[in-house]
């Protein structure tokens, strides 16, 4: 296997792309080498420039839960390609995917489209304090919600503090209104809401966390969520950008039994192509203008091609439930075969998995598994804490492969640890 072609491309990248990429993680920084450019991806593979074939495990990083370039997926949006573009006027694909979505998601009673999940956050945040007329927030520590200043924000020195900005650029006002606490810790949530239960406005967590390895939540910490933030009048956002369709067809919120006041959906929503949404209670969703005082609008919101991606992917879901059995079922499998790869070579690996959505850590160096495990053909994401995402195109077959290939790794880089 050789990445000539990704080596040419990635020299010219990085002189009119800052680090190359256009989202940081994409430039293999932390793996130290050249990233494969991709020219194209069909059902459960992703193509390289250089001919390369790859089972993908990447996934986009969640929206192609029907894998890539799915016949139906594609008809749609060829079928809106031929009426426009954009208009930036309604259109009744937005009216089609919303009724979808608030069939689909337990707490959603209207929704509002938008073109990123970090939109969607940044949004639902200013909703949740247009609402409550508070400012502080509380978020965990290690969930991502994508890069608004605001979420950009890691815990402050101290027990009871706010953060600090966790990039340049981040005003330190902006951060102090927000403060963190430790995924699944009651205490400190509980802590929190005694002291400045009155003052916040919004506690917003990934209730699956899918950007720190995956860490399932306890099920006391979701109901501590929900019984503090509706006796503080506080509003619980519901970060399924990931989550959302792929845990279960109504989110995580469906799984768990949890009912938050606000969620934010993107990725799956936009079936591949550039889609958030945040949606809650009418009461709250009605704040948003033109109806309420709360100001959030975007040209490209509701896109026809957009709209026409998420539309034909939720359908699908809708109808086929025997998906997400089946992905159970390769997921399982998936993590039976790692696990059992490992222990045969001396790999001690935690996996945890929900469903498609699986983590894994080892104790043998990540960056040299990665790297065989790239050039056996399997694509994996260049960090320990990104999620494997499987599709309902991989096969048993790609998940055998996939094993199989786990085990030459671990052994290899049991070897080099
Ligand atoms: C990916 C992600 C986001 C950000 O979405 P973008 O579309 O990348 O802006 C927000 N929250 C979670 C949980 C995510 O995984």
């Amino acid at each position: 296997m050789n990445l000539n072609r990704s080596e040419e491309l990635f020299k010219d990248a990085q002189r009119v792309l800052p680090g190359g990429v256009n989202s940081p993680v994409r430039a293999y920084g932390s793996i130290g080498m050249i990233p494969p450019f991709i020219s194209r991806a069909s059902g459960a593979r992703v193509y390289d420039e250089d001919g390369n074939e790859y089972i993908d495990y990447v996934g986009s990083w969640g929206p192609m839960i029907l894998g890539h370039s799915h016949g139906g997926v594609l008809e749609e949006i060829r079928n809106a390609i031929d009426g426009g573009t954009s208009f930036g006027a309604p259109t009744r694909r937005e009216v089609e995917i919303a009724e979808l979505i608030v069939d689909a998601v337990p707490s959603i009673e209207m929704v509002r489209m938008v073109n990123s999940g970090t939109e969607a956050v940044m949004s639902a945040i200013r909703l949740a304090r247009g609402y409550t007329g508070r400012d502080l927030i509380l978020k965990f520590d290690g969930c991502y919600h994508g890069h608004s200043d605001g979420l950009l924000v890691k815990a402050g020195s101290g027990a009871l503090t706010t953060g600090v900005p966790n990039s340049a650029g981040v005003p330190g006002d902006y951060a102090k209104n927000t403060m963190t606490a430790g995924f699944n810790s009651v205490d400190q949530v509980k802590r929190i809401f005694n002291e400045k239960g009155n003052e916040l406005a919004a506690v917003i967590l990934e209730p699956v966390a899918g950007n720190m390895g995956v860490v399932l939540p306890d099920i006391e910490f979701l109901k501590t969520l929900e019984r503090l933030t509706v006796k503080y009048g506080v509003l619980l956002i519901f970060d399924e950008v990931i989550t959302g369709f792929r845990v279960s067809y109504g989110g995580a919120q469906e799984y768990y039994g949890i009912n938050p006041d606000i969620t934010v959906l993107g990725k799956i929503l936009g079936g591949g192509m550039p889609v958030g949404a945040y949606g809650g209670k009418k009461e709250i969703m009605e704040m948003i203008s033109p109806n309420g005082p709360v100001y959030q609008a975007g040209t490209l919101s509701g896109n026809p091609l957009a709209m026409a991606g998420g539309i034909a992917v939720l359908k699908i879901l809708r109808d086929n439930p025997l998906i997400y059995s089946k992905l159970e079922d390769m997921g399982a499998k998936l993590e039976a075969g790692l696990k059992d790869a490992a222990d045969k070579v001396g790999v001690c690996a935690k996996i945890s998995r929900i469903g498609s959505l699986l983590g894994i850590s080892m104790d043998c160096p990540f960056k040299g598994y990665f790297i065989d495990m790239l050039f056996q053909g399997i694509y994996l994401a260049p960090s320990q804490y990104e999620a494997m995402f499987i599709s309902s195109a991989h096969t048993d077959e790609d998940i055998g492969h996939t094993i199989e290939a786990a085990r030459n790794a671990f052994a290899k880089a049991r070897g080099e640890g």
